[in-house]
């Protein structure tokens, strides 16, 4: 690191709560010595977030790897997963991990979800479920695929690692799918340092998925089956419990940003993420999409040399992962080639973000 790094402007820059916020809450635990396992802070914790997501059942979790992990271990039986090439690589990492095949199906090419017209055709005996991702917080077409996950028998599991606070319909997006997730790592709209969480739509699942995410403990000398360990600790919680109450000043700064690119980038030159008609959307990314690659690198160079750092999130397409069967998703391939997260954070200046719109827009 140089002395130079607080000029740069990253694609994304960690929200840090006032220390007395988090030091109030570190008394907590002192005064508790208590560090782990179904803690005060945890249980706090849940509560205050079911009631600020008006989700059914949560379980917080150490990250947001783990709770798709453990939904595949419990739902998807070591099948065939329908899945997206257009995610982080945890989505396709997961289902290698839990011994089942990953096939993907191609994205469309403006919601840059699954394109569910193309699902029932990729479905064999062996196909168990499906794990989508609502890419960027923009929502899947979840009426389409619960209707055909329902008419062959599948499990559905959306990462929704990038959702917090995402609305569709007037409900949380967490609400839909057997099972979703999400992610509290600190480069994430919501953070808990490192961190995440398992939502599900009945008692049962989540008990299932609790035993799950605690050794499949049952009382201390009983075990209800298969486990690991996922549980979050008093210290995530901490760190939750004292960024949770700023979420919707972090949200309006975002959206802050957003219009502003919204306003002046030229669009002649760029394409943006079209969301989902009916949803509530929490500004967690600002991707673009360049005419070509070759227009990308160049508009990247140029921000990198004023020491702006955008990323390309998502790229490349999973199925070019080296421990995957690629199943030649064309669109999937072209949009990652093309698609550019530009900076977004609350601390961003109009004159930043100005700045950076005039690098793009100049050709
Ligand atoms: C960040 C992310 C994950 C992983 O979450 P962690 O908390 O880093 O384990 C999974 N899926 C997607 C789409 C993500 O962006």
């Amino acid at each position: 690191m140089n002395g130079n790094t607080y000029n740069m402007i990253n694609v994304t820059k960690t929200f840090f709560p006032p220390i007395e916020d988090y030091q109030k809450q570190l008394q907590r635990i002192w005064d508790n010595q208590w560090l782990t396992n179904n803690g005060e802070l945890y249980k706090e914790f849940s509560q205050k977030l079911k009631e600020h997501l008006g989700v059914n059942h949560i379980i917080p979790m150490t990250n947001g790897t783990l709770p798709i992990q453990i939904a595949l271990n419990a739902l998807a039986n070591g099948g065939e997963v329908i899945t997206t090439p257009f995610s982080y690589v945890a989505t396709t990492a997961t289902i290698v991990w839990e011994k089942c095949t990953p096939v993907f199906v191609d994205i469309h090419p403006e919601y840059l979800t699954i394109d569910e017209t193309k699902i029932e055709a990729a479905i064999t005996d062996k196909t168990t479920a499906i794990l989508a991702t609502h890419v960027y917080g923009n929502p899947c077409a979840v009426e389409v695929i619960e209707a055909i996950a329902k008419k062959h028998k599948l499990k559905v599991i959306y990462d929704a690692a990038h959702c917090f606070g995402v609305t569709y319909k007037g409900q949380s997006i967490f609400n839909y799918g057997d099972v979703s997730t999400c992610s509290f790592h600190a480069t994430k709209l919501f953070h808990t340092g490192e961190g995440g969480a398992l939502f599900c739509q009945d008692e049962s699942t989540r008990q299932e998925m609790f035993y799950r995410h605690n050794f499949g403990h049952d009382g201390p000398e009983k075990y209800h089956g298969l486990g690991l360990n996922a549980k979050m600790s008093e210290l995530q919680a901490a760190m939750g419990l004292s960024v949770l109450p700023y979420m919707k000043h972090i949200i309006t700064e975002r959206k802050r940003v957003c219009d502003y690119y919204d306003a002046h980038l030229d669009f002649s030159q760029l394409n943006k993420l079209k969301l989902r008609e009916h949803t509530d959307w929490n500004y967690s990314y600002y991707p673009v999409i360049f005419k070509t690659e070759k227009e990308l690198l160049k508009v990247k160079a140029r921000l990198e040399n004023q020491n702006i750092n955008p990323r390309r999130y998502f790229y490349p397409s999973l199925e070019e992962l080296p421990y995957v069967s690629s199943e030649n998703c064309q669109i999937a391939k072209d949009i990652a080639a093309r698609v550019l997260c530009l900076p977004l954070n609350i601390e961003l200046s109009n004159k930043q973000v100005s700045l950076i719109i005039k690098l793009i827009n100049y050709d």
